[in-house]
């Protein structure tokens, strides 16, 4: 029997609408309704209090939660457990992360998100593997010894997964379009990142497919007077998505707010990066054998640098709509409908309309949690603030 969720304001094209009902039945949306319409009245109701109802949140770059680091234990129990860290902060759809490793790390990766993905682990999407074919002078926090050319070999890894999305992080420069086109034929999608490319080499990888940008600013060459750099390849090409981490902390607020303004606002998607401190109340953990403190909001190695995040989607979601001024409905948006155009997942993901995957996010004006749905199946949350990054 489909439930009917009510009274709650449902972000749709136009913007958050109350007085309809969102009928969900076997993991999809059946319609959106009005509230009083015959088949809302014979479903069973679900009062959602006024609160608002959002497409499930979509993470490209998750690299852990709950404790654990996928590159640890690269298993499926991993992914259930990082999945469920960030269902809390409304993640119902994500790629677990793999960062630079060795091959047969990777390998295990791709094995276990197989495995996750035929098990009907809620909400893996596919994988994120960002390296080990990244430049040595852009390696942000990734350990320089894994870094290694992306032959052959890693080529027919890379374009293994069946049935998910895989999504690689590469330094366009340490590669050739040509091999960029054969990830791209093959359906993979391709990102640069930890790159100290010119403009002139993104635009080569641009034509060959190059899809995105992971964690535009962080570890990529600037943009400059005389030479573009990634960043700027990045704001010229007005088809790409960037990545951005949006806590504060990683990129200037002001910085960002230039970037809207210089391609489609839907060319920008909000991701975590985040690390195992996400939903626990720990302070540090273990990154490839070195320990990584969490302070003030900030994941940072012995030396300083950042290592990934200590963000979660709720805060992110918060911190675009208060640190860019931008309006709540398209906060969320970078949260859902862009990241699953990015997958080219769009189609059943990502947006309140009849049809779609019924994977949902009940959340209050300030970006609490309230309730989640992966696939219609619900999961009842104890109220978090999403109190990371700037907040
Ligand atoms: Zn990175």
């Amino acid at each position: 029997m489909p439930v009917a969720l009510v009274n709650g304001r449902v972000l749709r094209e136009s913007g958050f609408v109350e007085g309809l009902a969102v009928l969900i039945d076997g993991g999809r949306i059946l319609d959106v309704v009005a509230a009083d319409d015959p088949a809302a009245k014979a479903a069973i109701h679900h009062d959602l209090h006024g609160q608002l109802l959002l497409p499930g949140f979509i993470d490209t770059q998750v690299n852990g939660g709950g404790g654990i680091l996928f590159n640890d234990d690269p298993s499926v129990e991993s992914i259930r457990a990082i999945g469920r860290a960030h269902q809390r902060f409304g993640t119902t759809g994500f790629l677990p992360t793999l960062i630079s490793d060795d091959l047969h790390v990777v390998e295990n990766a791709l094995n276990a998100v197989q495995a996750a993905i035929r098990a009907g682990v809620p909400g893996v999407l596919g994988i994120h593997i960002e390296g080990p074919f990244l430049n040595v002078e852009r390696k942000g926090v990734h350990d320089a010894t894994k870094l290694r050319e992306l032959d052959e070999t890693a080529l027919k890894l890379l374009t293994s997964l069946q049935g998910g999305r895989t999504l690689i992080t590469l330094a366009p420069e340490m590669t050739t379009p040509r091999i960029i086109r054969k990830l791209t034929d093959a359906g993979v999608i391709v990102s640069a990142g930890h790159s100290n490319a010119t403009y002139a080499e993104i635009k080569a990888a641009l034509d060959q497919g190059l899809r995105g940008f992971t964690h535009l600013f962080n570890a990529m060459s600037q943009l400059t007077g005389r030479e573009p750099g990634v960043v700027g390849a990045a704001l010229d090409d007005q088809d790409s998505w960037c990545g951005i981490i949006l806590d504060g902390l990683h990129v200037d607020p002001v910085v960002l707010k230039i970037a809207l303004r210089s391609k489609p606002h839907d060319r920008f998607m909000l991701v975590t990066d985040a690390m195992p401190s996400v939903g626990i109340d720990g302070d540090e953990f273990m990154l490839q054998g070195r320990r990584i403190t969490v302070r003030d909001g900030k994941c940072l190695d012995e030396t300083g640098t950042l290592a990934g995040s200590n963000l979660n989607m709720a805060a992110a979601v918060a911190n675009a709509a208060q640190l860019l001024g931008i309006d709540l409905a398209q906060a969320v948006r970078m949260a859902t409908e862009y990241p699953a155009t990015f997958l080219g997942l769009e189609h059943e993901f990502g947006r309140i309309e009849r049809g779609y995957r019924a994977s949902l996010v009940l959340a209050d004006d300030d970006m609490n949690v309230l309730e989640t749905w992966i696939d219609g199946q619900p999961a009842q949350l104890t109220p978090t603030r999403p109190t990371t990054g700037a907040r």
